[in-house]
């Protein structure tokens, strides 16, 4: 039972508290919200969706996913850009932005977190892990 063989201090930089000391790192991603009851994840909700529980922790995402939903949106700004909901590892869903042309990007798509706020429009921008399918030759 006693072994002091450097796993409690590898333990201390996992834990909370050694999140305090990286904070600038920190800010490269997304925390979400798990209920302590059900176990669902969700994202920047006060109450869990499915059993309505308000016993919820936070933790920190992976920040992989795949696009479930993706919208080309035409504001009164010279450029389309994408709206897109991604759906993260952990099983819950963040609206953001996936980089590159915005009609290239197809639900299915795997993504990865890039920057966990935009600085234009604070919502989190993802990047394609793979290449999008090219459809010309
Ligand atoms: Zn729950």
């Amino acid at each position: 039972m006693y072994h002091h063989s450097g796993s409690a201090v590898q333990q201390a930089a996992g834990s909370p508290a050694g999140v305090l000391d990286r904070g600038t790192t920190d800010t490269e991603a997304i925390h979400f919200q798990r209920c302590t009851w059900c176990g669902t994840a969700m994202y920047h909700r006060l109450l869990c969706p499915v059993c309505q529980g308000s016993d919820l922790r936070t933790e920190r995402s992976e920040g992989t996913g795949t696009v479930r939903h993706s919208t080309v949106v035409h504001r009164n700004t010279p450029s389309a850009r994408n709206v897109s909901l991604i759906e993260m590892a952990e099983g819950f869903v963040v609206r953001g932005r996936v980089m590159g042309p915005p009609i290239g990007i197809h639900s299915g798509d795997r993504v990865r977190l890039s920057t966990a706020k935009d600085p234009v429009r604070g919502e989190p921008v993802f990047q394609l892990v793979d290449e999008p399918y090219r459809a010309w030759h």
